[in-house]
This record gives structure tokens, sequence and C-alpha cells, in this order.
């Protein structure tokens, strides 16, 4: 079939529109969207064998990263060294684990990241498995350091209904632990040169 006038003009037309198209909102989006890696990097997260405990969301992940370092370095200056479950020493606290005074799965959200509930642990006495008794220790450890009833107490928090933080909640709570401000002074950054937005993951 012969082309007519017609048919061409309405090519011109939309050969005309295209660039307009390509600032659409959603392609924007598109560019802004991060590799896993590209997120833990902008975090100044190390790279290593533990970057494959990152998952899901990502934000929530690097918080925990750096709440995680800052919990175990503070009860270790704080509770010379000694793990809450076995009292026992840490020779480094990076080789501990952050764990859970009233375990994870049934502290609800609030406790989850809240520094009353968060201890430094031998990774063994982390480990339901290998020291099933470490619950009941915590609570009896628990009680020793901040005084009869703390743990009951603490136990009744449980119960406070409380919502994960929102996406764009994450970079100002990460950004207020000071383990993630002296990863800032080390690499040489300021606050202003951290991540400034919530990201989404490709
Ligand atoms: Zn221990």
């Amino acid at each position: 079939m012969k082309r007519t006038p017609l048919k061409r003009s309405v090519r011109l037309k939309s050969a005309r529109r295209s660039p307009i198209r390509r600032k659409k909102a959603s392609d924007y989006v598109k560019r802004k969207k991060k590799t896993k890696i590209g997120i833990l990097r902008e975090w100044l997260v190390p790279i290593g064998i533990d970057s494959v405990r990152f998952k899901g969301n990502m934000l929530r992940s690097v918080y925990w990263y750096w709440l995680s370092r800052d919990v175990r370095k503070s009860e270790w200056e704080k509770w010379d060294k000694l793990c809450l479950t076995c009292l026992r020493p840490i020779e480094n606290w990076e080789d501990g684990h952050c764990g859970h005074v009233i375990a994870s799965a049934g502290c609800g959200e609030y406790l989850r990241f809240h520094r009353s509930n968060l201890t430094l642990q031998h990774a063994a006495c982390n480990s339901d498995r290998i020291t099933p008794m470490a619950a009941a220790l915590n609570a009896i450890h628990y009680d020793e350091r901040y005084g009869k009833g703390a743990w009951d107490k603490l136990y009744a928090l449980r119960k406070i209904d409380c919502k994960e933080p929102k996406q764009s909640e994450y970079p100002d709570l990460i950004r207020a632990l000071p383990s993630y401000q002296e990863a800032l002074l080390k690499n040489g950054k300021s606050a202003l040169e951290s991540p400034q937005e919530a990201v989404s993951l490709t």
C-alpha cells in the first residue's frame, strides 16, 4: 500500500515527542535504583563474605549492621568484656554477636531494635541450638546487671504497639549511630556526604 502524507505526519509527530517521553517520572525512578552492593558501599558497609546476610529491606539491614556494632562495642566497654549469657569474656567485641535479651522472634518490633533489649554475646551463646538455656541465663544476668525486676519490665515492653520504621526514616536512624559517624570520619566524609534519601533496590 502506498504511504499517505497523513501517515508520515503522524510518524514525525511521534518522533518529536520521544525526547519528552524519556523524561517521564517512571524512567527517572528506574535510573535511581541501586544494586545491593551499591547500597552497602554508599552506607560504608564493608563488602565481604558477610554481605550475603544483607537481604530484603536493605536499609533495615544497614541500620542493623551499624546498630549491632554500636551495641557490641559499648556493651563490651561497659560490662568488662563479658557476655551476658555465660559471663565469660569476649576477647574482641567484633567477634561477638549483638543478641536479643528477649529473643527477636517474640520481642515485638519495639524491642527488636531497642538498645535495652540488645546485648553482647558469644556467637554460641546467641544460638538456641548450642545454648538452649540462653534465654533463662539472660533473664537472671539481666536482673543482676540492672536490678531485680529489670527483666520483667523489659518483657512487658514487648507488647508496645510499634510499626517498622518507614523507608524514609532509616537514613536518619543510621546517621544518628556513633558507629556510623566514626566510619564517616575514618573515610574522611562528613554527614552531609552520606546518602540523603531512601533508595529502592533493582
Ligand atoms: Zn557467652
